[in-house]
């Protein structure tokens, strides 16, 4: 039984425990150093809801003794914090890249948090470190922007993702294509090891290390995998067990992530590094959402097979340990079943499905065919197929509308009302239960390109008012319905590219 426990918040920052777990594991893990402050700094917005996740007073960035713009800005941590940048490598776009590392993060440490487990928080923007190499370990306004909304954003969606505590803007100039200013948007996760981690102290041939960073991420997060016979690959299998199901909900809500190599890849399963990443808008399988990946390595489409290809590297990487590449590989075999089942799942609920049948497999393919073969528009399809009338009569044209081919859309409407009768329940129950998994409000590129324009003159309220929408996105919002709407012909123009 759980008991309600009453935990008071704590009245200073030095009242907050730390284990820094991280900064236990050796010199050959990370460098400890300490952050370039932002000049002036200014709060744009901060997440609520991981303040009182963290246990951390409401009002927590404007109480005089907390000093929190000083700490998240980079200017004065808190006691307890031990800032530090951490050594990983990892493979971009398929070649490998060698030595990374946090080049513009800094861990400033690992809290308790009264959820029981710890949580590791990150300044992204805080400077050069060792891991720089030829970047300016800052980052811009924009993608600032971007990461601090999506984080929170899929979170709101109930999908796996670190999480953005606060974000930070200053005046420093910082130069990109063009002179941009800097901000600093304050993470947090569990952890932050990526696979990229692993590759890195086995390409270095540290098979000390290796071990080290292995048993330090079975203890902490797959505890479970502890007594196994082999440690090591039920660690990996759970992590491609995990990485299909973060497959299954990003591609279900149509979000892409622009680049997804080795070192953008959480051993925790999470979404990581939000940089050029999309909600689709109309359904386009091939949608590549960085501009710039000319293959389109990290199409839409693609992302379920890469996250296996990035996982094969991972594995690559535990051989060491694993011993045998036939343990490693049969730690990667329950992926593509997994994913599979995972996706069925998903895309059954967004139908409003409950029994699964055999059939139900071609009814969403040939509802997926049709909405890419007529550019639907992925989020407002299935939110109006929520109100979906299964009765004979019904022309349910809301949805119909969204198709050219209204004939196409008939035959698999008549289709899905003769499943639906067959699934039972009413039309009222099942939009209900529709709603809760089809999304009204997802970050299409469009909305956070307005917040940044207003931010990039000086109104950051609308980064706010987004936030705010996000976090409730299976939620009606009458208020906010021009954020359901399409997207105007303006976002077409619009380019993410790696630059941030
Ligand atoms: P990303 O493509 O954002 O995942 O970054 C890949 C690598 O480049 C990581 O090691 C980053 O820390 C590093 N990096 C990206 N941008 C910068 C920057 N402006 N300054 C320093 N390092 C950077
Ligand atoms: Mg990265």
């Amino acid at each position: 039984m759980n008991l309600p426990l009453e935990v008071p918040a704590p009245a200073t920052p030095a009242a907050l425990s730390w284990t820094n777990g991280y900064a236990r594991l050796g010199d050959e893990f990370f460098t400890r150093l300490a952050a370039q402050a932002l000049p002036a700094p200014r709060w744009i917005d901060s997440s609520p809801s991981l303040a009182a996740e963290l246990g951390w007073p409401a009002d927590w960035t404007t109480r005089e003794d907390w000093q929190a713009l000083a700490c998240f800005s980079g200017a004065a941590p808190w006691p307890g914090m031990e800032p530090l940048a951490t050594v990983y490598s990892g493979h971009q776009f398929g070649v490998w890249a060698g030595q990374l590392g946090d080049g513009r993060a800094l861990l400033l440490g690992e809290v308790e948090a009264p959820g029981g487990q710890p949580q590791e928080l990150q300044l992204k923007g805080s400077g050069r470190t060792p891991y720089s190499r030829m970047g300016d370990g800052r980052a811009v306004l924009r993608s600032s922007i971007r990461e601090f909304l999506c984080s929170e954003a899929m979170h709101g969606l109930g999908i796996p993702t670190t999480r953005a505590l606060a974000l930070v803007r200053s005046d420093l100039p910082v130069h990109r294509e063009v002179i941009e200013t800097a901000a600093i948007v304050t993470r947090v996760a569990p952890s932050f090891v990526r696979f990229g981690h692993f590759e890195h102290f086995a390409h270095h041939d540290m098979p000390q290390q290796l071990r080290q960073l292995t048993d330090f991420v079975i203890e902490r997060h797959y505890p479970e995998c502890r007594d196994t016979a082999e440690p090591c690959a039920a660690m990996l299998e759970q992590v491609a067990r995990r990485t299909a199901q973060l497959m299954a909900d990003w591609q279900a809500v149509g979000f892409c992530h622009g680049v997804m190599n080795t070192d953008n890849m959480s051993i925790l399963g999470l979404t990581i590094d939000y940089g050029p990443f999309g909600f689709l808008d109309a359904f386009d399988p091939g949608h590549i959402c960085n501009h710039s990946d000319h293959q389109g390595r990290y199409a839409y489409n693609r992302q379920p097979n890469i996250a296996f290809w990035n996982l094969h590297a991972l594995a690559q990487a535990l051989l060491p340990l694993i011993g045998e590449t036939d343990l490693a590989l049969q730690a990667l075999q329950p992926y593509k079943a997994v994913f599979a089942e995972t996706m069925e799942a998903r895309m059954r609920a967004k139908l409003g499905l409950r029994q699964a049948l055999a059939a139900d497999r071609e009814l969403i393919d040939d509802l997926l065919r049709l909405m890419a073969q007529d550019r639907a528009d992925l989020t407002i399809t299935f939110r109006r197929l929520c109100d979906f009338s299964s009765a004979d009569t019904a022309d349910n044209r809301p949805v119909r509308d969204l198709f050219i081919d209204r004939g196409a859309f008939d035959a698999w409407a008549v289709r899905y009302r003769e499943r639906l009768q067959q699934d039972g329940g009413s039309d009222a129950e099942r939009s209900a239960r529709m709603k809760r998994v089809n999304p009204k409000y997802v970050l299409r590129n469009h909305l956070a390109e307005v917040a940044i324009r207003r931010s990039q003159a000086g109104d950051d309220e609308e980064v706010r008012r987004l936030r705010r929408v996000l976090e409730r996105p299976y939620d009606e919002q009458p208020e906010h319905e021009a954020y359901a709407g399409f997207p105007p012909d303006w976002a077409q123009t619009l380019e993410v590219s790696c630059s941030s």
